[in-house]
C-alpha cells in the first residue's frame, strides 16, 4: 500500500491528548504533509474523529495509527482526552501512555517502511524520546508554548529533586532531543526564542513554526476543528450574520479544560447581562473526578438564558471557536489566555480581554498585557470571582470604544499573518524543518 503515500519520508507523530496540546500539533501536521512528508499520527481510539479534517485534507500523506489507550485506575474507564479530566491529571496521562512504548516498538519493527523521525509532544518526551533512541532516530520536540512561557518554565527548574519524574523527563529530553518546534513566530519574541536557545537547550535547534493557519475543510472553515459544535456552526453563523454591527460581538470562552463554580458563573452573568453587550458566551461540559461535583460545574444562573435570548447565544460542550472569533461581528474576546485561543484572538484581529487562570496563562497574559500592550487584563487566578460591576464596564467599553490595546492588536496580527503565509518567517522555518528532518 506504500504506493497511495506521498513520496516523502515516513515520522511519525505522537500528539498529547488535550485540545490545546492536539490541535496546533495536527495544525503543524498539516503543514509537513503538505510539504510531502509521509506521516502517521498516532491516536487511541476516541480520538481518531479529531483527525477528520486533516485527513480529509491530506488523504495520501497523513494516515493514523490506533492504539487502545492503556487502562490505569485513576483514569476512568472511556477517558482518553484531558479535556474531561482536571488538570492534575496532566503528568498521569503522560505516564499511562507510556505503556505505548512497546507496541509502538513492534510496530516500528514490522513496517515495511518505518518512520525516520518521531515529533512528539513535549509532555510525552520521558517515553518517546527513548523509544526514538532505542531505534536509532532522531526525536523532535514539540511545544505548543511561546518561548517566553518556556523560558519561565525552565526558570523554575532549579530543584530538580522535587519534580515528578515525568515533569523532570521533560526537562531532561527536551535539549536531548534533536530540536524544539514551537507554536510562536520570531516577530513576536525574537529575544526569547534566543534566550531559550543558548540558556535552555543549548543548541540552535528550535523552530519557530507558528501561528498555525487553520485547516480549510469545509465551507464554514475549521468547524470541526477539535470537535462537534453542539449548535451547528452553520447555525452560529447565521446568529452573527444577524448582528448586523462589525466588531459588536464578544465571544466568551474559557479553553478546554477550565471549570468555573456558580459563584463565578454567576458573576460573569451579571457582568455580560448589566453591559448590554450581544455575545457567544461556550459554556464546557463538567468534568470527570473534579473537586467540585458535576452539577456545580460551569451552571448559568436560572433564567440567564431566557433573559438573554436574542442578545446572545450560550453554546454548550464545545463551540467552532475559530470560526466564531473570524467572523466580522465578533471584535472581542474575553478568554483565559491560554496560548491557542490569544494566537487566535490575535490572528481574528479581536480584542482580547484576559482572565489568566492556570499553566502558562499568566506568561502568556504578562506578554500580551505589560509588554505588547494588545490585551486588557479583566482579574486573574482560578478562584477569582471577577467584579461585576468592572466587567460589565470592560466588555461595554470594548465594543463601544477604539481603545489603543485593538489598534496595536491589528498591527501585531499583520506580522502574525505575514509570518505565517508563504514566504514569511514561520512559513520558511518549517521549511527548514522539513529539509532538517528529511536529511
Ligand atoms: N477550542 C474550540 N472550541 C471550544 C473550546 C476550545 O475550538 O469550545 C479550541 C481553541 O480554539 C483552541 C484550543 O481548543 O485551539 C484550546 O487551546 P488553548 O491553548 O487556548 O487552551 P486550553 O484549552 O489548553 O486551556
Amino acid at each position: 500500500h506504500n504506493d497511495t503515500r506521498g513520496r516523502g519520508p515516513h515520522i511519525l507523530v505522537v500528539p498529547y491528548p488535550a485540545p490545546g496540546h492536539m490541535l496546533p500539533l495536527l495544525d503543524l501536521t498539516h503543514q509537513l504533509a503538505k510539504r510531502n512528508l509521509t506521516i502517521t499520527v498516532l491516536v487511541t481510539p476516541k480520538l481518531v474523529s479529531l483527525l477528520e479534517p486533516l485527513l480529509s485534507a491530506n488523504p495520501l500523506t497523513v494516515q493514523t495509527l490506533v492504539l487502545p489507550f492503556p487502562s490505569h485506575p485513576s483514569i476512568p474507564a472511556g477517558v482518553e482526552n484531558m479535556q474531561e479530566l482536571p488538570i492534575i491529571h496532566t503528568l498521569q496521562i503522560s505516564s499511562v501512555l507510556a505503556k505505548l512504548q512497546e507496541p509502538l516498538f513492534r510496530w516500528f519493527s514490522s513496517h515495511p517502511s518505518p518512520p525516520i523521525a518521531i515529533v512528539s509532544d513535549l509532555f510525552l518526551g520521558s517515553w518517546t524520546y527513548p523509544l526514538a533512541q532505542n531505534l536509532g532516530i532522531h526525536r523532535y520536540g514539540f511545544a505548543p508554548f511561546n518561548a517566553h512561557s518556556m523560558c519561565v518554565l525552565w526558570g523554575q527548574y532549579v530543584e530538580p529533586g522535587t519534580l515528578p519524574p515525568v515533569l523532570l523527563e521533560m526537562f531532561l529530553t527536551t535539549p536531548s532531543s534533536r530540536g524544539l518546534i514551537c507554536n510562536s513566530f520570531a516577530e513576536l519574541e525574537r529575544e526569547s526564542l534566543e534566550i531559550f536557545k543558548k540558556k535552555y537547550l543549548r543548541h540552535d535547534r528550535l523552530w519557530a513554526v507558528g501561528p498555525h493557519l487553520p485547516i480549510k475543510d469545509d465551507p464554514l472553515g475549521t468547524t470541526k476543528r477539535g470537535g462537534h459544535s453542539s449548535i451547528p456552526p452553520a447555525k452560529v453563523k447565521e446568529w452573527l450574520d444577524s448582528c448586523k454591527d462589525d466588531n459588536s460581538v464578544v465571544y466568551i470562552g474559557f479553553g478546554s479544560q477550565i471549570t468555573l463554580s456558580k459563584t463565578q458563573m454567576e458573576a460573569i452573568a451579571k457582568g455580560v447581562e448589566e453591559s448590554g453587550v450581544r455575545f457567544i458566551w461556550y459554556v464546557k461540559d463538567p468534568l470527570k473526578e473534579a473537586d467540585m461535583a458535576e452539577e456545580e460545574q460551569n451552571v448559568l444562573p436560572s433564567g440567564f438564558e431566557e433573559r438573554m435570548a436574542g442578545r446572545g447565544l450560550v453554546i454548550r460542550g464545545w463551540a467552532p471557536q475559530i470560526m466564531i472569533l473570524n467572523h466580522k461581528a465578533v471584535g472581542t474576546y474575553f478568554s483565559h489566555c491560554g496560548w491557542n485561543s490569544a494566537l487566535e484572538g490575535l490572528l481574528a484581529k479581536v480584542l482580547l480581554l484576559v482572565w489568566p487562570m492556570q499553566a502558562d496563562h499568566y506568561h502568556n497574559a504578562k506578554m500580551f498585557v505589560e509588554e505588547l500592550e494588545i490585551a486588557i487584563q479583566v482579574c486573574e487566578g482560578l478562584k477569582t470571582v471577577p467584579d461585576h460591576v468592572k466587567l460589565a464596564r470592560i466588555l461595554a467599553d470594548s465594543v463601544t470604544q477604539t481603545q489603543p490595546e485593538r489598534v496595536r492588536t491589528m498591527e501585531l496580527s499583520k506580522k502574525a499573518i505575514d509570518a505565517a503565509v508563504e514566504g514569511g518567517s514561520s512559513y520558511n522555518t518549517i521549511n527548514e524543518l522539513v529539509n532538517e528532518i528529511s536529511a
